[in-house]
């Protein structure tokens, strides 16, 4: 696809520097709260830049902040690889077995470290604070920078991230809920073991594991309005050891994803009811835990027209989409709770050059070009948020 692309001259100029970066980081992937070595590159790339840095903010992440009076934008990108065994034969492939950036954080951070260079040089009408965020992926990173004060003093939040379900060159900004709600859901099915051949003098927790499994299909089938969005998945299930004992106990894992925060408070209740139910039905007593997780990701609908404004002097007008909303999650959403932001997505597909696998996969990378759009937005992104 052929964009309007508007780069200033100092991203033009940095874009050797983002696509190194990304390379960097890319060949030495770091695991949520062990990205040290990540956080100490940016560091020593920002160094001489006159911003101030905090490093070790919510264990290993970093904050670099411009001076100023007046209003203060906070831009947040995220540091962590995650445990998959990359399967690429790029020069920059990953370098640590079984360890790889395969959410595109390594371009993140390269982003992140640009912009922050370039914005330390504008003379803005606030202060800009860039966060680096650590162990974003289901670790708590974001609780544990808020905890660290990193919201303190923040008038509007906003973040990017590299989006392999929209082509280079393209961002997307959409108000309003963007991202789900994630919460873990655990169920432990308890029977009672004995003889595979004597199933008379047993409570089965395998068979009532099964019809919990399928009735619980019908919580999104059946409860739900067919209207609003919700999943529930059940990713694990574990029981016995051998071909002819029935086990004393099942043990299934999930996850519930929603949009709508009423919604969510009403699934524990689903879940247990109906499990419970159907399990006692069997001679079997369940136990329904649900672990919440992140909130959904509701951007501010005044902070996505300002993230709008900014994105149509990158791509042009033609180049701003609006993105479905997806119902993975983000930890984007524990600022919004507190703060008024905006979460966009940078288009990073290519599909050409095969740079168009989903995001998780052993597969993943994304097109470079999505680097100088990124940096080039937050870069506007801030100029406009503190324009107004
Ligand atoms: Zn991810
Ligand atoms: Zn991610």
């Amino acid at each position: 696809m052929r964009v309007m692309l508007d780069l200033s001259p100092e991203v033009r100029a940095a874009l050797p520097d983002l696509v190194a970066l990304r390379r960097e980081f890319h060949q030495r992937p770091e695991l949520a709260y062990a990205e040290t070595r990540t956080a100490a590159r940016v560091a020593a790339f920002l160094e001489g830049s006159g911003l101030s840095v905090r490093t070790g903010v919510g264990g290993t992440g970093l904050v670099a902040e411009t001076g100023g009076a007046g209003r203060r934008v906070m831009l947040r990108v995220d540091l962590d690889g995650l445990p998959i065994q990359e399967q690429s034969d790029a020069p920059y492939a990953s370098r640590v077995p079984g360890v790889m950036h395969a959410c595109g954080h390594d371009g993140h951070a390269a982003i992140g470290a640009v912009a922050a260079r370039i914005l330390a040089r504008r003379s803005l009408r606030g202060s800009v604070r860039l966060l680096f965020q650590p162990a974003e992926e289901g670790e708590g990173g974001a609780q544990a920078v808020v905890r660290d004060g990193v919201l303190d003093g923040v008038d509007l939040v906003m973040g990017i991230h590299l989006w392999n379900e929209l082509p280079v060159g393209t961002l997307g900004v959409k108000p309003g809920p963007l991202m789900a709600a994630v919460d873990r859901l655990k169920i432990v099915v308890h029977g009672r073991g004995g003889h595979g051949g004597q199933p008379q003098r047993s409570a089965d927790p395998v068979v009532a594991a099964a019809h919990v499994v399928t009735a619980l299909q019908s919580v999104v089938a059946r409860e739900v309005s067919p209207l609003q969005s919700a999943v529930v998945t059940l990713g694990s299930i574990h029981g016995g050891q051998a071909f002819n004992v029935i086990p004393d106990e099942v043990t299934i894992t999930g996850t519930i994803r929603t949009f709508d925060e009423a919604l969510r408070r009403s699934m524990p209740e689903r879940l247990r009811r109906i499990a419970s139910g159907v399990g006692g039905a069997l001679q079997c007593r369940v136990e329904v835990e649900v672990k919440p997780g992140n909130p959904a990701v509701v951007n501010d609908p005044a902070v996505a027209e300002i993230a709008r404004r900014a994105a149509a002097r990158v791509v042009g007008e033609a180049g701003v989409v609006c993105p479905e909303p997806t119902m993975g999650g983000e930890d984007m959403a524990v600022y919004f709770e507190r703060v008024p932001g905006c979460f966009v997505f940078v288009g990073s597909a290519d599909a050409g050059k095969g740079l168009d696998q989903p995001h998780h996969s052993p597969r993943f990378d994304f097109s470079e070009d999505a680097l100088g759009i990124g940096c080039e937005f937050l870069v506007r992104a801030a100029e406009e948020a503190l324009a107004g």
